[in-house]
């Protein structure tokens, strides 16, 4: 469960204010298939953001289930985010000189290094298509291929929530179908919420229920 009440976030820009989210309220329930969408600017990627935790909000609560987003401490962010969330970027944020396999036990290395993982990591590049491409580095993958490793990567530590901003941004439109087809067998097969913001109209219109965004409101919140 996501919950955001009352949330403004501002940019101070020299002497300018930015009211990146202007007062949003948002319910968003364990299973729900969100998608997210307004015209650049509109403040989307700041949703993604503060509903992370990867920046603090000016006014208001974030809830994700008993967790209160606004008021945890760094730390506790951290944990949250490896215990319950998944993240997937534009820019799919590989670790250029790591493997795709690596990269993909990359969340949990350093914690539990085991052979679990290893073989965890491994079925996950199977299942999104890159069994043959284990121990490829980024730099030797097409986008859609990057994108699809980082799919792997954030579902390795089992997360509730995806959390992906524009993850078709940079795809031809084959790949984009496929990655979120990838999202979508996840969210079937493992009750996944999905928060997809895109700017694609097509892929938006997937999702059961789609979230308008405009000047940092939420202007239309439509279940099909
Ligand atoms: P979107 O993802 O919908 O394109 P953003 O959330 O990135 O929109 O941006 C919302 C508004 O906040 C825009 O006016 C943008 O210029 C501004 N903004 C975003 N990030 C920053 C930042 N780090 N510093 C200053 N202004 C920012
Ligand atoms: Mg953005």
């Amino acid at each position: 469960m996501i919950r955001l009440k009352n949330v403004v976030k501002i940019y101070k820009v020299g002497e300018a204010e930015i009211r990146a989210l202007n007062s949003v309220s948002l319910e968003i329930e364990k299973g729900e298939y969100v998608s997210i969408v307004g015209p650049s600017g509109s403040g989307k990627t700041t949703l993604f953001n503060v509903i992370g935790g990867l920046e603090p909000v000016d006014e208001g609560e974030i809830w994700v289930d008993d967790k209160p987003v606004h008021k945890l401490k760094e730390e506790e962010l951290a944990h949250l985010r490896r215990e319950k969330l998944g993240f997937i970027f534009q820019d799919f944020y590989l670790l250029p000189t790591a493997t795709a396999l690596e990269n993909v036990m990359m969340p949990q290395i350093g914690f539990k290094p085991t052979k679990e993982v290893r073989e965890k990591a491994k079925m996950l590049l199977e299942k999104v298509g890159l069994g043959d491409r284990l121990y490829h580095l980024p730099s030797r993958l097409s986008g859609g291929e990057r994108q699809r490793v980082a799919i792997a990567r954030a579902f390795v530590t089992e997360p509730d929530i995806i959390l992906a901003d524009e993850p078709t941004g940079n795809l031809d439109s084959e790949s984009s179908l496929m990655v979120i087809e990838l999202l979508e067998t996840f969210h079937r097969e493992k009750g996944t919420t999905i928060l997809l913001i895109t700017h694609n109209l097509d892929l938006a219109n997937r999702a059961k229920r789609q979230i308008n965004i405009r000047d940092g409101k939420i202007v239309r919140d439509e279940v099909r």
